[in-house]
């Protein structure tokens, strides 16, 4: 068998980790028998939600490194999990897609991925986030999350907890708990609101049709979600993507990153909440993170959130009707 290392090199300029694995080669691209599906290999039958081991996982526990550190050039083990969510056993669609008591269960899964994970005393930060769209390089159609579990805090939420952190040392509350009220005062960004989170563009959005949905109570992570929230945050997912894929004619492709507190240091201030990016600018024109968006991390957004945010409302009456006719009375109501 192909050697395989799995690594941490680090980055001096960008003060950065770099996950490098050497045998991600040969992955599974859109043939053959669905490695997801009841009865393949790996997943049996009986099951509505069903956590695998990614099969080519970037981070391992028996990670081995390709070299030694030397001078700034920094190497760690690439230690960690890569852990696969197949959210149904439908082979096709979307969140929105999902019978609702299955997607109660993906979000009771997550969390309890995220407690296990966490557990472990050299992980610090456990991100569960979701790919969809041969876009944005989904290998596998079947309906799946993938959870990473990192011996590092990543750079986004380190900026984060350094911006809540010092909101909360200034001014004794929480920074997002003041962007919600912000987004409420001034409305025309906000999308959906249930008993358990609320859905926005947000005044501040990278991506045209970016959305967050913040937790409405203070609270860091979704270990700590009550049975109400975890019902709470399924029925905002399921609103959500029937939105989004209300918005043109054909299902959008996104990302959506799950942005909880660190393992293991004691952060207050941190609040949970969700981000998804869809990668389109229009209907038939991608957003492309390019040479300003990369090579100077500053975005450019091409029209005003407020514009997109009024079509994102459209298309949620849209997305409501869709549900409604599949049976699905939403818990919340569109704003
Ligand atoms: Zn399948
Ligand atoms: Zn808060
Ligand atoms: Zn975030």
């Amino acid at each position: 068998m192909e050697e395989a290392y799995n690594e941490l090199r680090w980055n001096p300029l960008l003060e950065a980790w770099i996950i490098v694995s050497s045998r991600r080669r040969g992955r599974p691209w859109r043939s053959g028998q669905c490695p997801f599906c009841p009865g393949a290999p790996e997943t049996g039958y009986g099951w509505d939600v069903l956590t695998l081991d990614n099969r080519f996982p970037a981070l391992r526990a028996d990670a081995r490194t390709s070299r030694e550190s030397k001078d700034l050039y920094e190497v760690r083990a690439g230690y960690g999990y890569c852990k696969v969510v197949v959210e149904t056993p439908q082979h096709e669609g979307d969140l929105s897609d999902i019978p609702f008591e299955n997607l109660v269960k993906y979000v009771r899964e997550l969390s309890q991925v995220t407690r296990e994970l966490c557990s472990d005393p050299e992980i610090q930060y456990v991100m569960p986030f979701r790919n969809k769209g041969e876009v944005i390089g989904v290998s596998l159609t079947h309906p799946h999350s993938q959870v990473y579990a990192l011996p590092f805090i990543p750079p986004r939420v380190q900026r984060e907890l350094k911006s809540m952190e010092r909101y909360w040392r200034e001014r004794k509350s929480c920074l997002l708990c003041r962007i919600l009220e912000l987004e409420e005062e001034e409305g025309v960004r906000l999308l959906y609101a249930n008993d358990g989170f609320t859905a926005f563009l947000p005044f501040f959005a990278m991506w045209p049709y970016e959305v967050h949905i913040y937790a409405n109570r203070h609270v860091g992570s979704l270990t700590e979600l009550s049975e109400l929230e975890v019902v709470s945050l399924a029925d905002v997912l399921k609103v959500a993507t029937a939105m989004y894929n209300s918005l043109f004619d054909f299902s959008l492709p996104y990302m959506l990153i799950f942005h909880q507190k660190p393992c293991k240091l004691n952060t207050e201030y941190y609040h949970l909440h969700l981000e998804f990016y869809p990668l389109h600018r229009e209907r038939d024109k991608l957003k492309y993170a390019a040479g300003i968006e990369w090579g100077a991390w500053t975005f450019t957004y091409d029209s005003l959130p407020e514009e997109k945010a009024a079509e994102l409302r459209e298309a949620l009456k849209k997305g409501l009707v869709e549900l409604r006719s599949k049976g699905y009375e939403a818990r919340g109501k569109p704003l």
